[in-house]
């Protein structure tokens, strides 16, 4: 059997729910709840990623066993491990929506490996307490795209929770995709989630909300101690540098969306991460067209609160939300502010520092802001593909070569006005003007382009085409996707037909531009 080296401190040092029923309720002065994962019909592992079973110690060959297969479909539980599922709350679309949970997440257990501590959790493995009135499962196409994107986020370099296990449950999950009454069954799956913590905002929010101070400090305590555990002791000063850290991490996060044009779709307080990890990923998109306006989520249409370039104000939104929860065991309002005030300086200068270093610009000039405004007013004219752009853009050489080099980002070039490619031409004269400033060589700056620009990105139409293929039990796509999306940033001729716009077909079907909640 695989041994694994266990090592629990989640359900160690914090406060269980006292009931071990698994019925539907609400949860108080608990942190999470014994829940065992449901067994399921015919279990099939679809893939495993090697990077993350050997940052916890999974050999291959283990990985290819049944108890591998049994333990990552919840239908075999890890010798002396207890299951539980986490009570959380959350502002949703900038509501308090009270307690929320884990309603279809269950963890295992945690596993210490080369000085770091993994939780291993379940999504999709049965209902628990927190699952209201759904059912706690998840099906194939949102299960394929939360394990495809988590780990091509890791890649990427962009702070993520990670994937070990994509499988089928052999069950069939009834799901209404475009919610217009006409409910559908498809195929169920469990992905293995894995993370150094899945504590999110709305973990400390809940407690504050029930005015349960004494929870609140013990969970903030834990987190202190294993997930911040440089600020040593607990006091009411590192309780503010605490906040003031989580505050980085988000900002940073989300500068890396803004860098690959990630938008998450769903940035409830519930999906944000403590440790600022990329975290749920649900109906997320990835922007084709540069656009601050597009959102990914049908369920978020109207106001497009979550548009690509609200993110880094959600996160602010978000982060004030924490500020009140954390509020009773600091009882100053001052620091706290002055955190929240910090957040929209650092974004702009680390929003500029992030545009520039994509346009390759490293020292400093007082026209930069304008420079890089100009650059966006401009890819927002007509429908200019964002990763092909930036990529393109490293081979730069002279303003008068410059719009023939990015020709391919353009979705309509019959259509481009001259007053567009004046416009271009413009910004391109600005821009091999600005460049004459940078002492570094056209190869160096290509080098230092290509290391944050990525050439391959998980388009929305490419995880369709993996569903698609994997519904009808072909699962090689998802293996290829998951291949190339190991070296986003490499060069890699073999699969040079992923760098490419989305094909037409793809532009209106559900899933490739726009998705529900439904998952
Ligand atoms: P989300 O915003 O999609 O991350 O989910 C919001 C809340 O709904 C969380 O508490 C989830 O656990 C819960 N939830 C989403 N889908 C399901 C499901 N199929 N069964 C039970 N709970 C769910
Ligand atoms: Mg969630």
């Amino acid at each position: 059997m695989m041994k694994l080296h266990i090592k629990d401190t989640f359900t160690k040092n914090l406060p269980a729910d006292k009931n071990p029923q698994n019925t539907r309720r609400q949860v108080t002065e608990a942190v999470f709840s014994y829940v065992n994962p449901k067994k399921t019909k015919k279990p099939q592992v679809l893939h495993v990623s090697p990077e993350m079973a050997s940052e916890l110690n999974i050999s291959e060959k283990e990985t290819k066993s049944e108890f591998f297969k049994n333990m990552f479909t919840g239908n075999e539980v890890y010798p002396n491990t207890k299951p539980y599922s986490m009570c959380y709350g959350g502002h949703q679309f900038g509501n308090w929506a009270g307690q929320l949970g884990d309603g279809r997440a269950i963890n295992l257990f945690e596993v210490e490996h080369n000085t770091k501590n993994w939780k291993v959790q379940l999504k999709g493995a049965g209902e628990t307490p927190y699952s209201r009135t759904a059912d706690g499962l998840a099906v194939l196409r949102s299960s394929v795209r939360e394990y495809l994107c988590s780990e091509a986020m890791f890649h990427l370099g962009v702070p993520t929770t990670r994937a070990l296990s994509l499988s089928l449950s052999g069950d069939m999950v009834l799901r209404d995709v475009l919610y217009d009454g006409n409910p559908a069954y498809e195929k169920g799956a469990i992905v293995s989630r894995i993370s150094p913590s899945f504590l999110r905002f709305g973990n400390f929010e809940i407690f504050a909300a029930r005015k349960d101070v004494k929870n609140l400090k013990v969970l903030v305590d834990y987190t202190i101690k294993h997930h911040f555990s440089h600020l040593r002791k607990t006091s009411k000063e590192n309780y503010i540098t605490f906040f003031k850290e989580v505050s980085e991490r988000t900002l940073n996060m989300i500068i890396d969306w803004q860098r690959v044009g990630f938008v998450h779709g769903v940035m409830n307080t519930d999906n944000m991460s403590i440790l600022g990890l990329t975290i749920d990923f649900g109906p997320y998109g990835w922007l084709e067209g540069f656009d601050f306006g597009w959102t990914p989520n049908t369920t978020d249409i109207q106001h497009k609160r979550y548009r690509y370039g609200n993110q880094p104000n959600i996160g602010l939104w978000n982060l004030y939300q924490l500020a009140n929860a954390l509020y009773p065991i600091i009882e100053e309002v001052a620091p706290l502010n002055a955190i929240l005030e910090q957040y929209k300086i650092d974004f702009e200068i680390k929003s500029l520092q992030m545009m520039k270093s994509k346009l390759g610009l490293f020292s400093s000039d007082e026209n930069d802001v304008e420079l890089v405004k100009n650059l966006e007013d401009t890819l927002q004219l007509v429908e200019t593909d964002m990763t092909i752009f930036f990529r393109n853009l490293s081979n730069f050489s002279d303003e008068n070569s410059g719009f023939h080099l990015i020709k391919d980002s353009f979705y309509e070039l019959e259509t481009i006005s001259d007053d567009v490619k004046n416009k271009w031409n413009n910004w391109f004269k600005k821009y091999a003007e600005r460049l004459q400033f940078d002492r570094i060589s056209p190869e160096e700056r290509k080098e230092k382009m290509d290391a944050v620009n990525p050439k391959y990105v998980l388009r929305n139409y490419m995880s369709q085409m993996a569903i698609d293929e994997a519904d009808k039990g072909n699962y090689t796509l998802i293996d290829e996707l998951f291949q190339l999306l190991k070296k986003p940033y490499a060069e890699q001729p073999e699969n040079e037909k992923w760098f490419a716009k989305r094909p037409e077909w793809a532009r209106n079907k559900v899933g490739c531009s726009m998705l529900s909640c439904s998952s």
